[in-house]
């Protein structure tokens, strides 16, 4: 029987992007407010409409500023999945920082849930040489910060040996599962606008034309395979933003109609899991 999975997923940074990237001042910190204040009871409202399920990623630092509405999130029924402390990527912290971050936030997403988190996904998407022993060791059931595959989950592997000048070396397969993303599946770079001393991120992308993209995936996650999941990450202040909610909606209703299941990253992981056990 054919089973097409849509994961609606929701990275819940509020400010701690901004700030992990030393924008500290009024006006960044209100664009995380904005999500946590305004963006998020829009979206719970929507997925209530439509009965659907979703997955958030919510970093240490939104849990501990945001407990009411991260409360909110978790007695809609939704997922709380794992996405750092500080919104400061992996890739950037030692072993002990990231190991200390992990530990911390999943305290707080036990007070919340009353266990631990089984999904991470990494801030900005970049895991450090240490992350997968990491989650191994506490626990994790499955990551979503890779980009190896489109529709179809896979066992991360550990271990890998990559180095300039040198043919790729890879290591083993783990149980750890990888729930695959992807850029052009994210809101953020499509729609943020973002000015620093440094770089520019340009964003503002007409939204129609983006929701025409995320459609065209799914139809051909649907024509060319049997089973899959597609899995889309959004930012309350980025989605939740004024006609963006509309497109939201949209594509909800499209895909609905094509007859996407709609389900939670963690139940579409132990999907896999239960279709390819893992042998070691
Ligand atoms: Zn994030």
């Amino acid at each position: 029987m054919k089973r097409h999975l849509v994961c609606l997923t929701f990275d819940f940074d509020a400010m701690s992007g901004f700030i992990a990237r030393g924008m500290m001042s009024a006006t960044p910190v209100s664009r995380g407010e904005f999500g946590a204040d305004v963006a998020t009871p829009r979206i719970l409202e929507l997925l209530k409409k439509y009965r659907i399920l979703s997955s958030w990623y919510i970093p240490g630092h939104t849990l501990e500023t945001y407990p009411d509405r991260c409360k909110e999130v978790y007695d809609a029924g939704h997922e709380i999945g794992h996405h750092g402390w500080s919104h400061v990527p992996p890739a950037l912290l030692s072993r002990q920082e990231e190991e200390e971050g992990l530990i911390r936030a999943n305290e707080q997403i036990k007070k919340l849930t009353g266990r631990y988190a089984r999904g991470y996904r990494s801030p900005a998407w970049d895991l450090s040489p240490h992350s997968v022993e990491l989650l191994l060791k506490h626990g994790f059931i499955y990551d979503s910060s890779m980009m190896g595959n489109d529709f179809t989950p896979y066992r991360v592997r550990q271990g890998d040996s990559i180095t300039l000048d040198k043919p790729a070396v890879f290591g083993k397969s783990t149980r750890l599962i990888e729930m695959p993303v992807s850029w052009t599946l994210d809101d953020h770079p499509h729609f943020e606008f973002i000015r620093t001393k440094e770089w520019i991120l340009p964003g503002l992308m007409n939204a129609n034309l983006v929701l025409d993209d995320w459609i065209n995936d799914f139809n051909y996650m649907k024509k060319k395979l049997n089973w899959g999941v597609i899995i889309y990450t959004f930012h309350p202040y980025v989605i939740g933003r004024g006609g963006r909610m509309s497109i939201l909606e949209k594509l909800i209703k499209k895909l609905k109609d094509s007859g996407a299941v709609f389900t939670t990253v963690e139940a579409a992981a132990s999907e896999y899991d239960k279709k390819h056990p893992f042998k070691g």
